[in-house]
């Protein structure tokens, strides 16, 4: 008997996870559609034209693990720009600040909480917080408080230390000049997406799924849901019937956390080195910021907040924001920098309803939460997503290969004829 169903598989989202994919189903010559809340592409990789004759990226940038990135490769084949430059972390700035001997002894910190970490992990537990590997009078809680906050967007006693142990990158990273929201939106052309149509409903009582969104009932066989785990775990999505209990707590257990980008443009005479400067605004608290000035030799700077600030700034707003990255570029360079940037344009993910934050972040204990989030049900609803990849979570490379991958296992099930043909569409 044959389906009664529009599609073979029905994707949600068209941010990293849903391009990867759409691309994985366009290659296996499957019927779908993807479906996106948002009137663009991209979610959480998002390039916005900075009015200055480049582009910035509201959402991710750096092109992670480079040399072993998926994307990387897919992006030079499309003819998009790699920039491979590498000079620019924050170590010889951070040594003239602080001296050698401060520094390495915040480098061994960094290295050694890390290590403990690993331990955990390799051991196989307990998982508990990060911030219960470090002393709290350390001499340098304030800064990696300030790290842990800029890697995951939680604080130290938020975030599991297995969990942030297993993520497995390389220290190569690149970035694309024309912005890496841009490259998602190369790779999503062509695909069959509907925008501006959020799922409202996903019922999967009957043999066929119906995706109900605010333009419109589709059918398919299979559901490759890629929502973010703050939009999943918060119930935004009616899943008929619910999800079972594990699945949103698994979801609920890898929060997205604050993280927070703003831009301000230089006006003045440039400051420091003419590229690629990256900087710890300072080393004695946990208020403080990632600076990024003159990004590719352009004139802007690039702040970055994390954890409890980011929240905070997000909330007071682009005033507030600029108010205290001056602050904190003054700190650094000198009081001359005042009053010669200005505001352009900062993210704002917390707020954002398609999102709810930044990146995911396992809960102390929750190590396992990112297998149990990834695992298809019924061989009929499958996941993806970077809070769903083990190794590459919170990067974009990461969601697009677990859209890969759920989309893979999506088209092997439909193959395998794992749920027997529908008989009748669900009402
Ligand atoms: C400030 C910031 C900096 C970052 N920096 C980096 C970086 O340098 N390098 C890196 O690799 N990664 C970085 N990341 C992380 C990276 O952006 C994400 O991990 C990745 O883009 C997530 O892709 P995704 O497809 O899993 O989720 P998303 O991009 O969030 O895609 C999910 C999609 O689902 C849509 N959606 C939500 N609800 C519904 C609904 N009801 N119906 C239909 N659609 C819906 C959303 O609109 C969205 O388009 C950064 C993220 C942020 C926020």
């Amino acid at each position: 008997m044959s389906s009664t169903a529009e599609f073979d598989v029905v994707v949600i989202g068209a941010g990293a996870a849903g391009v990867g994919a759409g691309r994985a189903l366009a290659e296996a010559g499957r019927s779908f559609v993807i479906l996106e809340a948002r009137d663009r592409v991209g979610g959480r990789a998002w390039t916005r034209d900075s009015g200055l004759g480049f582009p910035i990226d509201l959402g991710c940038e750096w092109l992670h693990s480079a040399d072993i990135n998926p994307l990387v490769p897919l992006a030079r084949a499309l003819g998009v720009e790699v920039d491979e430059y590498g000079e620019f972390w924050a170590t010889k700035w951070n040594t003239a600040k602080l001296g050698e001997a401060a520094h390495a002894d915040l480098r061994d910190s960094l290295t050694d909480l890390f290590s403990k970490a690993a331990a955990l992990a390799a051991a196989g537990g307990p998982d508990v917080a990060l911030g219960d590997l470090i002393a709290s009078d350390h001499r340098w809680r304030p800064s990696l408080e300030a790290v842990c906050g800029w890697m995951t967007g939680g604080r130290l006693d938020q975030v599991s230390a297995v969990d942030l142990a297993s993520f497995d990158d390389t220290p190569v990273n690149w970035r694309l000049p024309a912005g890496y929201g841009a490259l998602i939106k190369t790779l999503a052309q062509g695909l069959p997406i509907r925008l501006s149509a959020p799922v409202k409903c996903i019922d999967w009582r009957g043999k066929t799924i119906a995706v109900e969104t605010a333009r419109g009932r589709v059918t398919a066989e299979r559901v490759v849901v890629t929502l973010p785990t703050n939009v999943l775990a918060g119930g935004a999505v009616d899943f008929q019937p619910d999800l079972p209990a594990e699945k949103v707590a698994a979801a609920g257990d890898l929060p997205l956390g604050a993280d927070l980008k703003l831009f301000l443009a230089i006006e003045g005479a440039p400051f420091g080195p003419p590229r690629d400067h990256q900087l710890h605004s300072r080393f004695d608290r946990v208020a403080c910021c990632h600076m990024h000035v003159h990004p590719f030799g352009r004139p802007v700077v690039t702040a970055y907040f994390g954890g409890d600030l980011a929240g905070d700034l997000e909330a007071a707003g682009l005033d507030a924001m600029a108010d205290f990255a001056e602050g904190e570029l003054a700190f650094a360079h000198g009081s001359s920098v005042r009053g010669t940037v200005a505001p352009i344009a900062a993210s704002g993910w917390l707020a954002d309803p398609w999102a709810g934050g930044a990146y995911s972040y396992a809960r102390p204990g929750a190590a396992g939460a990112r297998a149990l989030l990834a695992a298809p049900i019924e061989d009929r609803l499958f996941f993806a997503g970077e809070a769903t990849s083990e190794g590459d979570f919170a990067t974009a490379h990461g969601a697009y290969r677990s859209g890969l991958a759920a989309a893979e296992a999506a088209v092997a099930s439909l193959a395998e004829g794992a749920v027997p043909a529908p008989t009748s569409s669900v009402g």
